[in-house]
Order: C-alpha cells, then structure tokens, then sequence
C-alpha cells in the first residue's frame, strides 16, 4: 500500500501492533494498549468509512440481560455461568465509563423493563418469572450492586428485577418487570468519543481499507489489504462475526438482526428501554417524539450480507417487525430509519479472545451483548498483547 516515501517511511510504516476491526473491541484494545504500552505505534485498519458492525448499529442498551433472559440462562447453564455472564456485563460497562465518561457516551441512567403481552405464550412465561423472582434476584441483584453500586450509590440496595404493574397500564402489557439497574447510551456519541479517545492517545486509525489476508514474515506480520501490504511486529483481528475470513476455523458467523425508527407522538411512550419476547425484541426511547424497535432473529429470515434492501427476506423481515412494532405502539405513520447490523455467533455464548499462533491474537464473537462488555473484551485482549 505505500507507495511514495513520505508514505513507506513514514505514514504507513511498520506498526508495533496492528488492530483489524474499528469496532467497540479494537478500539477498546487500542487505548488499553496505549496505557501498557505508551511509546507503541498502534495502528487499526477499519474496512467501513466509520464500522461497518454491531458498534454503529446497535440500539445502545446498557444492559445486563432481562428477568426473563436470567431464568433461561439459570435453567439451562446453571447458577455459576449466569453470574459470569452477569459480571462481565457489569464490568464491561463499568470499563467503558471509566474509559470515556458518562456524559461522553450519553449515558442515561433511565431502567429498564421486560414487557409481557396478552399472548398465551406469554402470559405463561410472565407467571414462571415472576415466580423465579427471588430466585433471579438472589443471584443477580449482589452482583450489580458489587460493581455499579459505586457508580449509581441511589440502587445499592435494590433488586435487579421486581414486578412493575403501574408501567404495564401505561403501556398496555399484561406484566411488566422492572429492571432498575439498567439505562441507555446514546451509540452515535460513544462512537465519537472512542474516535476523540483514540486521536488524544495518537493511534494511527486508517479507514476505508479491507484487510483480505495476513502471513508471517520473518520476525513480523505482512498484512494484504485491497490496497496493498502493511506490516506490523503483532496482529489483533476484532472483525467479530467475520472473523473467520481471516483465521480459518474461528467458531463465529455473522447473525443478522433488523430495527426501525419510528416517530410517535411526543410523550405517547415513557422512556426507557424494553425488551421483549426473550431478549429476541427490544425497543427503546430515542428523545420524546422516536422509539427504535428491533430484533426478530427467532423469526430465522435467511440474509446475506451483500443481499440487496429490497430482497424478499428483508421485506418480509421488516413487515413482521413493523406488525409487532405497531401492536405495542399503534399505528406507525412515519418509518424514519431501517436497518440490518450483524452480530458475531457461535456455538457459545461467550467471547472468544485468544491467540492461534506466535504474534497473532483475536477477540471476535460479541453475541448480542457487545456495547456492555466490548470494551472489558478489549482490554483482556490489549493485557495478552502486552505479555506476549
Ligand atoms: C442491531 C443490533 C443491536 C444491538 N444492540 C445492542 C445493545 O443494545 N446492547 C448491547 O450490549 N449490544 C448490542 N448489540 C451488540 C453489539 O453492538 C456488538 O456485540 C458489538 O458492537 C460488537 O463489537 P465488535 O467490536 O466485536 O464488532 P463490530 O462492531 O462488528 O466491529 C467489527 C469491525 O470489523 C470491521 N471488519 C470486518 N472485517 C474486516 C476486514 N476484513 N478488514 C477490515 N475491517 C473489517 C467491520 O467493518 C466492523 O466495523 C447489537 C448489535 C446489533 C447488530
């Protein structure tokens, strides 16, 4: 790729540390390094104009799983995994607001809630959580208050989810569990704020490059871009679901989800964010006048990433969300935003961060969960680099 001098000496020369994937894990990792690493010349290479993954897409919930998702987890992978999962979330999202700063990112403390419709399906579902309460709230509630009670002391005590029959009137569920210690972020200011983070820390972001593949040469890395070859001494690959275009075998796929942005009249629907069906749907306030809905991979549309907006399958996607949306919401007169971001899964729910071979290391497959523990993942990640 470089092909003048200013470029080969200088600009684009050799890296200590190349990071592939501008998302919240290799920017994460970039800063973390940073701290370990003051003097090293870290570069990341983004395919995107910005991302182009879960980081810009996502519907900003700062959230730890929903009573529902607890329940699910606690019976099929047991007390132990469930408050794994938990702490990580928490701590994920404490390490992110240490990094950047509330007010960067938007925060809003607003809570969260779990709604449960008049459905069958539902209501049974409803009446098994609300009876596995105490259950939830022992296993969760001492967690959150460990590692967020610093930051929001007003919760300390308060469970992590408790039935909350004056915000299922107001939104005409049949049951509503409230999840007091979760809140929202705003995902557009978190983005600028890594980019302010990474700029102040002087790593080298250079966007709108693929990286196609990598190889071993002598003592470092040749990086082949679509542009041509970088190299770097170790190598970071932070492409989540398609991690495994570049490390054959990564046990990651790239898992579509769909979301809307609808305008509703101002006040109609009391902030917060929701979740639905499972975790499978969610919706949240965005400001007075818009809620963004999204979700609906348990419906199983069949994309592909190159696949054309007006594909069959996404149209019948975005028909059955905009269905779903207006049973909740009433009739949506103005769409104002659709759009498809991909998660990074597998065969297990946890990340994946490790090392395949001498100078190579990863940390792909974020699941659903990313913007909450994505920047912890980093800087895991930035600490093996720098034992390396
Ligand atoms: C619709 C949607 C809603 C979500 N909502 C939430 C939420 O509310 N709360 C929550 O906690 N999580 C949420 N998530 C999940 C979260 O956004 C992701 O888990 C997280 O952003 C993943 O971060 P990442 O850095 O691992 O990967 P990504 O953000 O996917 O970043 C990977 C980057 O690698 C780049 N890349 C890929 N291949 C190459 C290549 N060959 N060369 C160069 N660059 C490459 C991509 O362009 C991309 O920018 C949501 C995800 C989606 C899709």
């Amino acid at each position: 790729m470089p092909t003048g001098y200013w470029e080969s000496e200088y600009l684009l020369r050799p890296a200590d540390l190349t990071i592939v994937g501008a998302g919240i894990v290799g920017m994460s990792a970039a800063l973390h390094f940073k701290k370990l690493r003051p003097d090293a010349h870290v570069r990341i290479i983004e395919r995107a104009p910005i991302s182009a993954g879960g980081t810009t897409r996502n519907a900003g919930f700062a959230c730890f799983g929903s009573a529902g998702e607890w329940l699910d987890d606690l019976q099929v992978l047991g007390l132990a995994k469930l408050q794994e999962l938990v702490q990580s979330r928490a701590e994920g999202l404490s390490d992110m607001l240490q990094l950047l700063g509330e007010e960067a990112i938007g925060m809003s403390w607003s809570g969260g809630w779990e709604l449960f419709s008049e459905r069958d399906t539902d209501v049974r579902l409803a009446q098994q959580v609300i009876r596995a309460l105490p259950e939830i709230n022992e296993a969760v509630a001492p967690i959150l208050a460990k590692v967020l009670g610093h930051i929001h002391p007003r919760l300390q005590d308060s469970p992590a989810a408790l039935i909350d029959k004056h915000r299922a009137r107001k939104v005409g569920a049949h049951q509503t569990v409230a999840l007091p210690w979760e809140g929202m972020i705003h995902t557009g200011k978190m983005v600028e704020a890594f980019h302010r983070a990474l700029d102040r820390a002087n790593v080298h972001r250079v966007h709108g490059v693929q990286v196609q593949s990598f190889h071993p040469k002598g003592d470092q890395w040749a990086i082949q871009t679509h542009q041509g070859q970088l190299l770097t001494s170790q190598l970071a690959v932070c492409t989540n679901g398609m991690a495994s275009d570049l490390i054959p075998k990564m046990d990651t796929r790239p898992v579509p989800n769909r979301v809307l942005v609808a305008k509703i009249k101002p006040g109609s629907w009391p902030l917060g964010t929701y979740h639905l069906d499972r975790g499978y749907l969610y919706l949240r306030t965005l400001g007075q006048s818009h809620v963004l809905f999204g979700g609906g991979r348990h419906w199983g549309h069949d994309l592909a990433p190159a696949d054309p907006v007006n594909a069959q399958p996404i149209q019948d996607w975005d028909a059955q969300l905009t269905a779903t949306a207006e049973s909740w919401l009433g009739p949506l007169d103005t769409i104002t935003h659709r759009w498809t971001g991909w998660l990074g899964v597998g065969q297990d729910r946890r990340p994946l961060i490790g090392q395949t071979q001498p100078g190579l290391h990863h940390a792909v497959r974020l699941g659903g969960m990313g913007v909450a523990i994505g920047t912890k993942v980093g800087r895991e990640l930035a600490t093996n680099l720098a034992s390396e």
